[in-house]
């Protein structure tokens, strides 16, 4: 097993990839999402917060402005002779009422103010402008006391229950002596109809805590406490509204603006859901971004257990042909050797079968030299008798013949020696009428007894060709001693050995005019132990013949022809 990763491990791998890379982005969205939550929330929340903030500073002036306006008017209109006038005579007749009414709807007028009231100092109401009292004049008690302390009065009153107004109340003195209170009323409706611009609910509670001005008329006189509930910061519902407020310590009262918390919670779902498609989005591309490399990955896995797969195939290719090659060397080996062993033993068989042909030829040889020997003792014999008589000059013929005679025998016997050795294996240049000569010295004997003339084409005298010189006589003396064996008791046998072309190769013909061979064993003579002369012939005197012209490079075949047999021997020329 390669160290190479299989593919299940590898899409394993991948599936722990992909849920830790799940893992970390759920973590990262996590904590994302709650960064942008936190985030939009405390600076929406800061938004909202400065809008209502902004709201009430402007609120709380539009407030100022309107309360303001009307502060002074007591006051002054205290200090109106005109006004203590009306305190000065407590008989209460017509004139000084009408007087009173006709001051207090003219300053009305005149302000703006809600109404104008005069009061005696044991609180009786004079005169006001506008019957908007019930039984008791709003804030009559509280103004008096002011009054009294000689400072400028300031209440909330509810008019007839229900309509709200501020009172500024001012004592009209003379002499140090209390003589009644100036009031005037002032309405809200201006302050409300510009809060009810504001979409955001705006409030003033007293200090009692009862909401007595608002944007929203169903929380009027209602106790702060009923509608906080809603508000209160501490509660689950503050989530609703953010509640900013803001002291006015002159009246003793509180504003209040809520803001709208819808805002912030439509921006906390925005960041939510804009971090969870970011997120989203991340999560897409990076599982994408791992699909790829995965895919490459597996790709790259495949294309390498291709390349091994076809690296191990040629590898056992490989092996089985090295396997196949070391074989086959082998049994080239063993076929060399083989052919070395044949060599060998063809080279001894040539030398067996030349040495038992030199055997045959034994009797015929031993009586060529019988015969001189024979001749050399008489010779001898005569000389001696010559040189008794001392006729020198027979004695010196004598001695002549006798030399000739040695140098015959010696011939024969050199020629039966070297042709006896062992051939060599090697080729050269080697004169065809060498060869030819000790066949003829070795087979003449032969040949004259069975009473075959031999004849030698002229035209060999100076052919050279490559071959062993031994080897050569070899070939000739077995087609010669066939041939003379196939003449045998025929009257005019004839050998003869012609020379048919000299080129870069060249042929010779040694035929015979014996019976011949049939045409059909053309081939088969030159069988190993073919033979037709039972008890007489071993069958390969034509096989060596064959044996050695391949040695040479030449061949040897048999002519189809009417008469005799005729053998074509073809021979490379070792001339240049
Ligand atoms: P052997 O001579 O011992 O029989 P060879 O191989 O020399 O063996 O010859 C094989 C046969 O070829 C001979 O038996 C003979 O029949 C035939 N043969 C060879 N040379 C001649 C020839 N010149 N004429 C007729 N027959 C021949």
């Amino acid at each position: 097993m390669d160290s190479w990763l299989s593919g299940r491990s590898v899409r394993r791998r991948f599936v722990r990839l992909r849920a830790g890379a799940a893992l970390v982005l759920l973590v990262l969205a996590s904590a994302g999402t709650y960064a942008a939550w936190s985030l939009t929330t405390s600076r929406t929340r800061e938004y909202v917060q400065d809008q209502a903030a902004e709201t009430l500073a402007v609120q709380a002036e539009v407030l100022n402005g309107v309360l303001e306006k009307y502060r002074l008017i007591p006051p002054l209109l205290a200090r109106q002779d005109e006004i203590a006038l009306l305190f000065a005579s407590l008989a209460s007749d017509a004139y000084i009422e009408n007087r009173a009414r006709t001051l207090a709807e003219e300053i009305t007028g005149l302000s703006g103010a809600r109404d104008v009231a005069f009061f005696a100092a044991d609180g009786k109401l004079l005169s006001a402008a506008r019957d908007i009292f019930g039984d008791e004049p709003a804030g009559r008690a509280e103004l008096l006391k002011a009054a009294k302390e000689n400072r400028l009065g300031r209440t909330v009153a509810l008019l007839k229950g229900e309509n709200r107004v501020y009172a500024f109340g001012a004592g009209v003195r003379r002499n140090g002596r209390l003589m009644g209170v100036v009031a005037v009323y002032v309405g809200f409706d201006a302050v409300e109809r510009a809060w009810a611009l504001s979409a955001d609910p705006i409030f003033v509670t007293d200090s009692d805590g009862i909401i007595f001005l608002s944007n929203r008329q169903d929380w009027l006189l209602k106790p702060v406490s009923e509608i906080d509930a809603k508000f209160n910061p501490e509660t689950a519902d503050a989530l609703t509204h953010i509640d900013v407020m803001r002291d006015l310590p002159l009246m003793g009262w509180q504003l209040h603006v809520l803001g709208d918390r819808s805002r912030v919670v439509s921006a906390q779902s925005a960041a939510i859901g804009f971090s969870l498609l970011i997120f989203l989005l991340v999560a897409v591309i990076v599982f994408f971004q791992i699909g790829r490399i995965e895919g490459r990955v597996m790709l790259r896995r495949r294309d390498r257990a291709l390349a091994l797969r076809l690296e191990r195939a040629v590898r056992d290719r490989t092996k089985e042909l090295s396997l196949a090659n070391q074989s086959l060397s082998h049994e080239i080996d063993e076929r060399i050797e083989a052919e070395r062993e044949l060599k060998r033993v063809q080279r001894e068989l040539i030398q067996t079968a030349k040495l038992a042909g030199v055997g045959q030829m034994a009797a015929t040889l031993s009586h060529e030299i019988n015969q001189p020997l024979a001749a050399i003792e008489t010779y001898a014999a005569n000389t001696k008798r010559a040189l008794a008589l001392k006729k020198d000059e027979i004695a010196d013929d004598n001695l002549n013949r006798i030399t000739a005679m040695v140098a015959r025998i010696s011939e024969l016997s050199g020629t039966l020696l070297a042709f006896s050795r062992r051939p060599e294996t090697k080729t050269e240049p080697v004169p065809v009428k060498v060869a030819l000569h000790e066949a003829l010295i070795l087979i003449r004997p032969k040949a004259d007894r069975a009473g075959v003339a031999i004849d030698v084409d002229p035209a060999l005298e100076s052919v050279v060709v490559d071959a062993g010189r031994i080897r050569l006589s070899q070939v000739f003396v077995n087609l010669f001693s066939n041939a003379i064996d196939a003449l045998s008791g025929r009257p005019d046998g004839r050998i003869a050995v012609d020379l048919k072309s000299a080129g870069e190769t060249v042929c010779l013909h040694v035929s015979d005019n014996g019976p011949g061979i049939a045409p059909e064993l053309a081939n088969e003579v030159f069988e190993p132990f073919f033979t037709t002369r039972t008890g007489q012939g071993n069958g390969i005197g034509l096989s060596i013949v064959y044996n050695i012209m391949q040695d040479f490079g030449g061949s040897v075949t048999l002519l189809p022809g009417d008469g005799g047999a005729v053998f074509e021997l073809r021979l490379k020329s070792a001339l240049p």
